[in-house]
């Protein structure tokens, strides 16, 4: 350990033994117990890592497993054809994580033999992996002493050590990071950094910590811990209007595939004209944006664009559909004896729910809402 970066912190050796003590003592008793932590294996890691990044355990905990049974190891993973990978992605969001971690497995599959590699190097010169990840991969994996700070570690280190600076500026996320090497252990980092990520989640919580009963709170500077940490301020997001076209004949439903954000997946295709009122709104966000997603009933196109498909009730359930627009069709199904939309697709009374909702009962409709 770094004793002069210790001496600049003001933390002796001796409180940092103690500092170590009282977190795995706390840790082994009320440590989450998740499934990836129950594992040695780089590949299942790594799945978890790429799900957990801006998504909460509690959403990721179904994905997590359902798509190792779908995608055991690198090779399974490899071979895949991106509409299966994108659709087991499907509600998780940010998509270019499936899609990186898809162009991951190649690599590793053709170039690495199918073996991750364990240097630091290696892993952050693949597609996804950031710092972050490839730190988390190389410590709970290889059992690699290095530090980690994500969300619920940045907020400890933040009000641990009183930091001013905003966590999301250059200067407070490289503090961040040097007071998390400062407390590394030298042996046992998985355990320390995983200790770490549970205070940030169960005791040093954004609202209200529970200092009372924290195991570190002999150490820790905060002096407003609630008004910490502090992060830049953020532009209001900015409104966006989308108007898509719900198409219906012959008992099937016309869907595009995007070639824009959401690349690869199937969407409700643009509307040509947006006269009338849409028969289905909802607003959902997208990086810093608000969408107000509009849905017009047209008649079918005459000619189809090449993007463009035509799917039964059966084929939906095992396409990629964004969240947004899923909601959207499944909603629209679901009202198909409404008059209003009778008039502009007369097909739709004759849709087969059934199927659609045996179909769908099992992945599509289940799915969390994302
Ligand atoms: S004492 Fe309070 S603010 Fe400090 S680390 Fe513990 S819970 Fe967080």
């Amino acid at each position: 350990m770094n004793v002069e970066r210790l001496l600049r912190t003001l933390i002796s050796p001796q409180d940092v033994r103690s500092f170590h003590r009282r977190l795995l003592r706390w840790y082994r008793r009320n440590g989450r117990d998740l499934p990836w932590r129950r594992t040695r294996d780089p590949y299942a890691i790594l799945v978890s890592e790429f799900m957990l990044q801006q998504t909460q355990v509690a959403t990721v905990l179904p994905y997590y497993n359902e798509w190792l049974r779908r995608f055991p190891d690198f090779s399974s993973l490899a071979l895949a054809p991106e509409s299966s990978v994108l659709h087991g992605w499907q509600g998780l969001g940010y998509y270019a994580r499936a899609r990186n971690l898809h162009a991951l497995a190649k690599i590793v599959f053709r170039k690495h033999g199918g073996v991750l590699p364990d240097k630091i190097d290696n892993l952050r010169a693949l597609p996804g992996l950031g710092r972050y990840t490839a730190n988390a991969v190389a410590t709970f994996a290889f059992d690699r002493s290095v530090p980690l700070v994500e969300a619920n570690i940045a907020r400890v280190m933040a009000r641990l050590f009183d930091v001013r600076d905003p966590i999301d500026s250059t200067r407070g996320r490289e503090t961040i990071w040097h007071r998390a090497l400062d407390l590394l252990p030298v042996r046992g980092a998985a355990a320390h950094n995983s200790a770490l990520m549970d205070l940030g989640a169960l005791i040093c919580t954004p609202r209200a910590p529970k200092c009372r009963i924290c195991p570190i709170n002999k150490f820790c500077r905060a002096q407003n811990p609630e008004g910490l940490p502090i992060k830049k301020p953020r532009p209001p997001p900015k409104d966006l209007t989308e108007a898509h076209a719900f198409i219906f004949h012959r008992n099937r439903i016309l869907l595009e595939q995007s070639s824009g954000r959401w690349r690869g997946l199937w969407i409700l295709p643009r509307a040509r004209s947006t006269k009338g009122r849409p028969v289905h709104m909802s607003i959902f966000p997208f990086t810093n944006h608000r969408i107000t997603l509009k849905i017009f009933a047209h008649p079918p196109p005459r000619l189809r664009t090449k993007a463009q498909c035509w799917f039964s009730s059966a084929q939906l359930a095992s396409i990629p559909l964004p969240s947004p627009h899923r909601r959207a069709v499944e909603q629209l199904l679901a009202r198909a004896t409404t008059k209003a939309l009778q008039h502009l697709c007369p097909s739709l009374t004759s849709f087969d729910m059934s199927e659609t909702k045996k179909v769908a009962g099992a992945s599509w409709f289940r799915r969390k809402k994302n």
